[in-house]
């Protein structure tokens, strides 16, 4: 990428950097997303966001995307995502920005807390560019969420039309809950990081009746089955 000679082009660069932060995007987001110096970041970020950025590593692994909740929060994302990059002739970060200001707006709506960081949505478009990950049409609902690239789409059904069994409520809930406040402090990636295999755990029908209704929003059908749960 060549240096933004232009005072515009920077006032550009430095608009992004203000988006991303307040979003709470992690340092190395906007490192690898504009041109701006390392020095000029760090004090567009404390004053942007009135503290130190954290630091600590990336999150770097796929598996995340894979766990239950999460994969719902980053299908939503995705699909946002491709609509944006079909309708609008939007720069590559610029198409996540937008995204991700919608998927607060839709899990917020439905009184929820967003699981997935911008940082993690930023990472989720890097893999899928990168061919890590893609979205697979369920076979049963027809809604397409995030999956490795060799799940076979004729049997694929996803984690709205098949939960995982329900067990351990309260545990499952609590370990999402600090995994949702974690991220969006977004100064623990590790920290969600270490709560994945209790994300693994079952998730109540609440939770999923909730995401089902907001992936219907988006157009995607819902599947009836989550009020057919045990309660
Ligand atoms: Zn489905």
């Amino acid at each position: 990428m060549a240096r933004s000679k232009s005072i515009l082009g920077e006032a550009r660069q430095i608009e992004r950097a203000v988006a991303l932060i307040e979003l709470g995007a992690r340092l190395q987001v906007l490192e690898s997303e504009t041109e701006l110096s390392y020095e000029r970041l760090l004090r567009l970020y404390k004053e942007v966001a009135g503290r130190s950025p954290s630091k600590g590593q990336l999150p770097f692994s796929t598996d995340w995307f894979m766990t239950w909740q999460p994969n719902i929060h980053a299908s939503l994302f995705l699909n946002v995502h491709e609509y944006l990059n079909k309708v609008a002739a939007l720069e590559e970060i610029d198409a996540v920005i937008k995204a991700y200001r919608l998927y607060l707006e839709q899990v917020q709506a439905q009184g929820l807390e967003p699981m997935l960081s911008v940082t993690r949505a930023w990472r989720l478009v890097k893999f899928v560019d990168n061919g890590m990950l893609t979205m697979t049409r369920c076979s049963s609902c027809g809604g397409h969420f995030v999956t490795h690239p060799h799940e076979i789409a004729r049997h694929y059904v996803c984690g709205l039309c098949n939960p995982p069994a329900r067990a351990g409520k309260g545990r499952a809930a609590g370990a999402l809950r600090l995994g949702a406040l974690a991220d969006e402090a977004d100064d623990a990636v590790d920290a969600v990081d270490a709560v994945i295999p209790e994300a693994l755990a079952p998730p109540d029908p609440e939770a999923l009746a909730t995401a089902a209704a907001y992936l219907s929003g988006l157009g995607l059908r819902a599947p009836a089955r989550s009020g057919s749960l045990p309660a």
